[in-house]
């Protein structure tokens, strides 16, 4: 059996694995071990060429991306500019001209 890290926040070790995240049925807090590396080290985000991004950077996207809720699609191509990075699966949390706020993948974008 896989040993599970117990929850960073009350210390359960019934933690369970849900994809790629870990999930305390103790206080319901989730995390993954990305989160618990980052807490080591200062993550950093690459784009889709492993090229380090950062706030306030401008990208491009590299691939027809549904939005959620919506049948609108960002296509590839389209620039994004002022990206903010978040923790999270979409790691950047942005603003495109036509859709509104959303958040993208850092591995469907490309420096600009
Ligand atoms: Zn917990």
């Amino acid at each position: 059996m896989q040993q599970l890290p117990p929850c960073p926040k009350c210390n359960s070790e019934y933690t369970y694995q849900d994809g790629t995240l870990y999930v305390c049925p103790g206080c319901a807090h989730e995390w993954s071990e990305a989160d618990t590396a980052a807490a080591e080290a200062a993550a950093v985000v690459t784009d889709a060429n492993g090229n380090p991004l950062a706030d306030g950077d401008t990208v491009t996207v590299i691939k027809d991306l549904k939005v959620k809720g919506s049948s609108s699609v960002v296509k590839v191509g389209t620039k994004v500019k002022n990206i903010r990075l978040v923790d999270g699966d979409h790691d950047i949390d942005c603003k495109i001209d036509g859709i509104g706020a959303m958040k993208l993948k850092s591995e469907f974008v490309k420096k600009v």
